[in-house]
């Protein structure tokens, strides 16, 4: 039967369906409408599916180029006792399916087994990135894969995707671009320590000037335990040209008891303003660092009896 196959990963035969099956697929974790394979024995209950294409992935990936030595030969589960284990290249964990390295328990999941390197004149497809602390490979963004980015938590949307081995991160443009170690004004202090990895030890898991739960990248001073996160790290204050200091650029608002900070980001701002909830224009970001609050000013500025409908007590 043309629509019937035997699939190494499974103990029953599969077959093609042609309705559309809203579950992932268990090999890509995607929810593509593509064609799927179901098993229909009364024991999987139509619970294991994969894609068509997904069927037809190479069981050996003799050279791939981010780990050229040995073969990656793909595994239907977990080879490790504890049955789940991470990708090298995106850091996420899974249960099933990953092109897996023997010799090393090298472990690459499809999607990220999917991507390709742009430098192939350089045998090892690396460059050294100008800030990043490691080598940084850097590959084409597949359209039909929406990968996130370890530092920003956002779908990566730039036409290339940066891979960290030695951090196990993608990255974009943006977030590839940050250094180890960083000076920024919300925190004059100290120096902030880049964080790759969800900090889970650190007794704030918030972002002092935006209040939001910290996710990726991290900059951090252990010694005040001050963390911002990568969106209110790429915060200027802008300057104020009669201030002499510090603190003259804080503008103190009409109605707001707390200095405000005027700032601008270069990368593309995606919170939303904590009064009205709608989305920064990159101009007008004002940042009370004492409520952990992002406004834009003419929020800032709203009538006190008004604004305390926004702001909890
Ligand atoms: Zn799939
Ligand atoms: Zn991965
Ligand atoms: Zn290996
Ligand atoms: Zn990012
Ligand atoms: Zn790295
Ligand atoms: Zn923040
Ligand atoms: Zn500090
Ligand atoms: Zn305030």
């Amino acid at each position: 039967m043309e629509n019937q196959i035997e699939h190494f990963s499974h103990e029953h035969p599969l077959t093609l369906q042609n309705y559309i099956i809203p579950e992932p697929c268990l090999v890509c974790w995607q929810g593509i409408t593509s064609p799927m394979y179901l098993c229909k024995e009364e024991l999987c209950c139509g619970s294991f599916r994969i894609h068509k294409s997904c069927s037809e992935l190479p069981r050996e990936l003799p050279q791939h180029p981010f780990h050229p030595h040995h073969s990656l030969t793909l595994l239907p589960k977990s080879p490790y006792d504890s049955g789940t284990l991470w990708c090298n290249a995106c850091g996420k964990m899974s249960w099933a399916f990953t092109y897996h390295c023997s010799v090393c328990q090298f472990d690459l999941d499809v999607s990220c087994a999917s991507l390709s390197p742009i430098k192939i004149e350089d045998p090892y497809h690396q460059i050294q990135h100008l800030y990043h602390p490691h080598p940084l490979i850097v590959c084409d963004n597949k359209t039909n894969l929406k990968f996130p980015c370890s530092g920003c938590k956002q779908p990566i949307n730039g036409s290339r995707v940066y891979v960290c081995l030695d951090c196990n991160c993608l990255l974009d443009e943006s977030c590839a671009k940050w250094p180890s170690q960083i000076d920024h004004p919300f925190h004059p202090q100290h120096p902030l320590t880049l964080l790759v990895h969800h900090p889970w030890n650190l007794t704030s898991s918030r972002c002092r000037a935006c209040g939001k739960v910290l996710e990726g990248f991290t900059f951090h001073c252990s010694e005040c335990n001050f963390s911002l996160d990568t969106r209110c790290a790429s915060l200027i204050p802008t300057q104020n040209p009669e201030a002499k200091d510090e603190l003259q650029i804080q503008q103190l608002s009409l109605s707001h008891t707390h200095p405000l900070i005027p700032c601008q980001t270069k990368m593309g701002f995606r919170l939303s303003c904590d009064a009205c909830q709608l989305h920064f224009d990159d101009s007008s970001v004002y940042i009370c660092l004492e409520c952990n609050f992002l406004l834009h000013k003419s929020c800032a500025d709203l009538p006190r009896e008004v604004k305390h409908s926004f702001y909890p007590a």
